[in-house]
Parts: C-alpha cells; structure tokens; sequence
C-alpha cells in the first residue's frame, strides 16, 4: 500500500457496525450481471449486515434492465434506470447521489473488478483512510494502442495542473461518506471522475490487483470513447494547452521581428536585394497552421463552458426501484436525492 496524501494526523480507525453502499453501473450487460449481483451481495453479506445495492442501467438496449428488475425484490436491489445512455461517469454520479452508505462501492459489472479485493478495500476505510482506490497492477490484456494512450494521458496531466491524479487508479473504489458528500457538491457536467476524486483530496491510499479478463460480453468503452474521456479530463483540470498557443506565438513574435530586422540590415547596409518568396509563402502557412490550432483549442474550451452554461442535468431517470433496506427513517422521495438529475 502506497499512501499518496501527506498524513497530517493518525489513523482513526472505524470500528462498530457501519452500513455499505455498493453503485454497479451497467450498460449491455444481460450475460453477466444477475451472477455479479448475486456474488456481490454474498461479499456484501461478509462485511457487515447493513448494505444496498444500487444498479444504474445506463441506457442498455438489451434485457439487462429487465433481469435487474426480475431480481430486485429478491436480493434487496435499487434499480435506476436512465431514459438513456448518459455514460459511466453519469451512472456513477447517479449512484453516488442516491447511496445512503457510511461508506460507498464502487465495482464494475463485468468481475474485472476483484471482490476479495473490494473487501480489502473496505477493511482499509474501517482503518481510518477516507478513500481508498484500486491500482491495477498489469495492463497485459489490452492492447499496445491503449496502454500507450493511457501512458501519455497520465504523462500530461501529471505535468499539467496542481492535483495528483494516481496512474491506473480507475473508478474501482471505497469511498467515505464524507468524500461522497464533498463530491455531491461539484456541480460540473463534463466529469471526469478520476480527476474529481482526487480533486476533493482527503486521506488516501491505493491498493493493487490484477485486472481480470471479462466474464462474459463485450467492453463498451471504444478507442475513440476513450480519447473523448481523456479529452474531458485534460480541458477539465488544466489549462495548459491555452497557455500553449500564447507562448509559441510570443515566441514566433520575438523570432520574427529579429528576422525582419536583419533583413532591413541587409537592405540598406548591405545592399542586398529582397527576395524569398518560398520563404515568405512557408512562413504564411505555418503561421495559419498555427493560428487554426491555438483557435481549434480555444474552441475545445468554449464548448465545454458553452455546455456548462446550458447547466442540463447530468443524467435523466426513467424509473427508480428502491428495494434499499437503508432506507428507513427517510423523508421524501428517493427520487430528490438525485440531485445532478
Ligand atoms: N458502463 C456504463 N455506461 C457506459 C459504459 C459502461 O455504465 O456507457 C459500465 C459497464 O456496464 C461496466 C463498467 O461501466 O460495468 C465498465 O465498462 P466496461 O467494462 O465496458 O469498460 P472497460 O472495463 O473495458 O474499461
Ligand atoms: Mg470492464
């Protein structure tokens, strides 16, 4: 275990009983997901008496929603359905909106995500830590484009802004109800999970597994899925590629007025005559090239404030069944807990 925030004070260690969220999201997932449940609920059980299932069907356009719905009754499941696929990232807020949990789950569909290491990270959280997030330790089963990609993806945002992003820490993770609260609060639509997770802080620690291969259906996450996400994440905690644009062009300025001035130099005092039309073309079509990009950059960042703006919600539900047996001594509709609805 490596702890990657500086620990101020000692571990408080949590002890007494405790009550677990546990958020699935799952999209297309009808070949697996019953067996995940009932596995997770039979790891849940081990932990502590007091547990919730919350599944978030994402938009799946096959029976998924309807085998959840079939086995919600019996394993005591919170079924959220969207009025479409809204993303992993909006599932995920969806779940976190809803849980009731002193501390909350988060497990993929697919067993890629190890239960006996889910139990080790909920035993770390009884340990006093506030978030404690999964290391994959090999990236063996995906391919050289992917690994590579998240390579230099985790390369520009270590170098670009002021939070510690954990390389391959993903979205399996224990989180506190304190974290969960402070997370709540972010507001944004375009999120990048990873990046918010380390941007509330708090006490935490990684804990590795290995990557299992999937159990059963297909992954839903595309290379160009990917590059979007990886686009989200760099304009949402950086500002470095504006700044970018402005230091090639304060540095291009300061080359070329030096240039044009030897060049007048040579005019006069040396007589030589004007000439370099190549040159003068070449120079027009890197400065435009240059000026599409640093434009093309802005417009990445004014999209998504433009997006930001419109403030829609971060995910729409269609139907909400709430089996939570943690739901006692609670006012209102589940429904209002939704908040980034
Ligand atoms: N998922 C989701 N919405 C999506 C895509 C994926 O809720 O739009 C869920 C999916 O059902 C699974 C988890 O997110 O439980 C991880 O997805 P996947 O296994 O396809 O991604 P990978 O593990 O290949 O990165
Ligand atoms: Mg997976």
């Amino acid at each position: 275990m490596a702890t990657t925030t500086p620990a101020t004070t000692e571990l408080a260690p949590r002890g007494g009983p405790f009550s677990l969220s546990c958020v699935v999201p799952v999209h297309n997932e009808q070949e697996i997901v019953a067996e995940f449940l009932r596995a997770l609920r039979a790891t849940a059980e081990q932990l502590t008496s007091r547990f919730e299932i919350i599944v978030v069907n994402d938009g799946s356009t096959d029976a998924t929603g309807a085998v959840v719905r079939a086995l919600a009754p019996e394993l005591a499941l919170t079924l959220i359905e969207f009025s479409r696929n809204f993303g992993k990232e909006a599932a995920l807020t969806a779940g976190l909106d809803l849980a009731r949990g002193d501390c909350v789950l988060l497990i993929d569909a697919d067993f890629q995500h190890p239960l006996e290491t889910a139990i080790e990270m909920v035993n770390a959280w009884r340990a006093g830590y506030d978030m404690v997030y999964g290391v994959r330790t090999d990236r063996a089963g995906e391919s050289w484009l992917k690994r590579t990609g998240s390579r230099v993806f985790y390369r520009l945002m270590a170098r670009s802004q002021s939070i510690h992003i954990p390389p391959d820490a993903g979205d399996f993770r224990v989180m506190d109800r304190r974290v969960v609260e402070a997370l709540k609060r972010l507001p944004e639509r375009h999120r990048f999970m990873k990046g918010l997770y380390a941007w509330v802080g708090f006490r935490s620690v990684g804990i590795p597994f290995e990557v299992r291969a999937r159990a059963g259906g297909t992954t839903s996450f595309s290379m160009r899925r990917l590059q979007s996400l990886a686009l989200t994440g760099i304009t949402a905690f950086s500002n470095l590629p504006l700044r970018i644009g402005g230091v090639i062009g304060a540095v291009i300025a300061v080359f070329a007025f030096l240039w044009g001035g030897w060049i007048v130099i040579e005019r006069i005092f040396l007589g030589q005559p004007i000439q370099g039309f190549a040159t003068l073309a070449a120079s027009v079509l890197f400065f435009a090239g240059i000026q599409l990009i640093s434009i093309g950059v802005l417009g990445e960042y004014l999209g998504r404030v433009y997006d930001e703006v419109k403030a829609r919600p971060t995910y729409l539900v269609a139907r909400l069944d709430d089996y939570s047996p943690l739901r006692e001594g609670e006012t209102g509709s589940p429904l209002q807990r939704l908040t980034h609805q």
